[in-house]
């Protein structure tokens, strides 16, 4: 019997696995895309999703692309349409009218061919990436550009930006975005200013004694002034 169980255990196999696979793809020199909105298209964005009300809305924006794959919302533009709960749509006319006032701005054709953005608030659907939706609103917009950033905004105010790159022919899904903020010089030297008139870099602190004890005078100012 000893010498059965052996010859059972010397013919096991040690099975080579499966792969377990998932679509994966490494970006050869080039950089992960991000997204960055303007002040101004940030701002816009806020006021018109809370101008939707509990109906869909969608517009267009102007994206100028930098270096190292850092698209730039610079600013949005709102559309004639027709909206409800599930759906808004663009009359052919109305888009036409748009894309005609928008060349006569003094940027002018430079600005209609920099609208490779659309937005729309989703109040109750479906937000995933390459669904029938998504894909729909896609060939709506997109006509012969490059590229085309979707951002869709969430019931709940979530914001998912996606880029799709034609000429790559590839997509990139829920892209990091960030609101650009130029700052603000003049602010920065107050700052620096009021620091270094406040703070003193001293080599060694009792950390058990972060403020120094009260004296009495302070005291009256800390509980309201009386
Ligand atoms: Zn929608």
């Amino acid at each position: 019997m000893a010498g059965c169980r052996a010859t059972l255990r010397r013919k096991r196999l040690k099975n080579l696995l499966q792969h377990k696979h998932r679509d994966y793809i490494e970006l050869l020199g080039k950089k992960y895309p991000r997204i960055g909105l303007s002040k101004l298209a940030y701002l816009k964005m806020v006021y018109l999703t809370d101008s939707s009300g509990t109906d869909e809305m969608g517009w267009l924006g102007s994206v100028e692309v930098k270096e190292d794959a850092y698209y730039v919302i610079k600013d949005v533009f709102l559309f004639k349409q027709k909206v409800n709960s599930g759906s808004f749509l663009v009359d052919p006319a109305d888009l036409a009218e748009f894309y005609l006032e928008n060349s006569q701005t003094p940027e002018g054709i430079a600005l209609v061919n920099s609208l490779c953005f659309i937005c729309h608030v989703e109040p109750f659907g479906d937000v995933s990436f390459g669904s029938p939706h998504d894909r729909a609103i896609m060939e709506r917009f997109r006509k012969n550009r490059k590229f085309f950033i979707q951002a869709i905004i969430s019931k709940s105010r979530d914001v998912q930006f996606s880029i799709y790159n034609y000429e790559q022919g590839l997509s990139y899904r829920d892209v990091a975005w960030e609101i650009m903020e130029n700052g603000d010089e003049e602010l920065r030297k107050q700052i620096e200013k009021e620091v270094s008139s406040k703070v003193t870099h001293v080599k060694n602190i009792n950390s058990k004694v972060i403020c120094s004890k009260p004296t009495g005078r302070e005291l009256t100012f800390m509980a309201g002034g009386d």
